[in-house]
């Protein structure tokens, strides 16, 4: 068969307007799977710096064995009325999509509902009243930065400055000032048992690492920061990976 030449300028025009149309339908698609794997990983939130600084979730079994156990389902966080819960995202390699609490940010009350529900386990299944035995972090306090024990070392150079006849206005005026606080023993779960004033403490706490769940109340709730640094703060005893 031969064609005229106007048949074939016809038949060459509409291979090329249909080789353009393809051209641009693949062009489309591949620019939208490309925003798409772009966008992914921001949708899913930003990588934590420092996992080590962080703990886990009461009850939370070995590192290892919990990595293992834990399925990634978000129970937890649901069950956590108070927000506590955090997740780490896929930025963050062997943590990915598992459970964490940051106690500055956000910390925890004790409730246990999160070990309730947990599935596999990798949250120990805990009752409230058994909280006392929970073991997250542990606590430090900085008594040069608690409010509370500054105000109890006026206390002191005010009684030494009246014993030798002196009249302590500047330093009653600054102990006024300062005021006292023992916020943190007003909010531990383990009240009396992690944190505890001793007589005439001027409500300045005396901390017991050993018996602290290392919920991080105290450290949520303490609003002293002198220089980026807290006057009380848990301090991660687990190992993370
Ligand atoms: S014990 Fe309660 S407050 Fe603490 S992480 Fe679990 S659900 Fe949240
Ligand atoms: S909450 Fe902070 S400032 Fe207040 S008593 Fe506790 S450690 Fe001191
Ligand atoms: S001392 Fe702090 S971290 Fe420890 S149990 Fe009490 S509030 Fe929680």
């Amino acid at each position: 068969m031969s064609w005229t030449r106007r048949q074939l300028f016809s038949r060459l025009f509409r291979w090329l307007f249909k080789a353009t149309g393809l051209a641009v339908v693949l062009g489309t698609v591949h620019a939208l799977s490309r925003r798409r794997e772009l966008d992914y990983p921001v949708l899913l939130g930003e990588k934590v710096s420092n996992p080590k600084s962080l703990i886990r979730p009461p009850g939370a079994l070995e590192e290892a064995a919990f990595l293992s156990a834990c399925i990634r389902c978000y129970r937890c966080q649901d069950a956590c009325t108070v927000g506590a819960i955090q997740f780490f995202t896929e930025r963050n390699g062997l943590h990915y999509h598992t459970p964490y609490i940051k106690p500055a940010a956000k910390a925890c009350t004790l409730c246990m509902d999160c070990t309730q529900v947990c599935p596999t386990a990798a949250l120990i299944p805990t009752p409230r009243k058994e909280k006392a035995l929970v073991r997250m972090a542990s606590v430090e306090l900085f008594e040069d930065r608690c409010l509370s024990h500054k105000a109890k070392a006026i206390r002191a150079q005010q009684a030494l400055l009246m014993e030798l006849g002196r009249q302590p206005t500047e330093v009653v005026a600054t102990t006024e000032r300062r005021g006292v606080c023992g916020e943190c023993y007003m909010f531990c779960p383990l009240r009396e048992r992690a944190i505890t004033l001793e007589p005439g403490s001027f409500l300045a706490p005396t901390v017991h690492e050993a018996r602290c769940a290392g919920c991080g109340m105290c450290e949520e709730i303490c609003r002293v920061m002198v220089r980026g640094e807290p006057a009380i703060r848990v301090v991660p005893t687990r190992v993370m990976a």
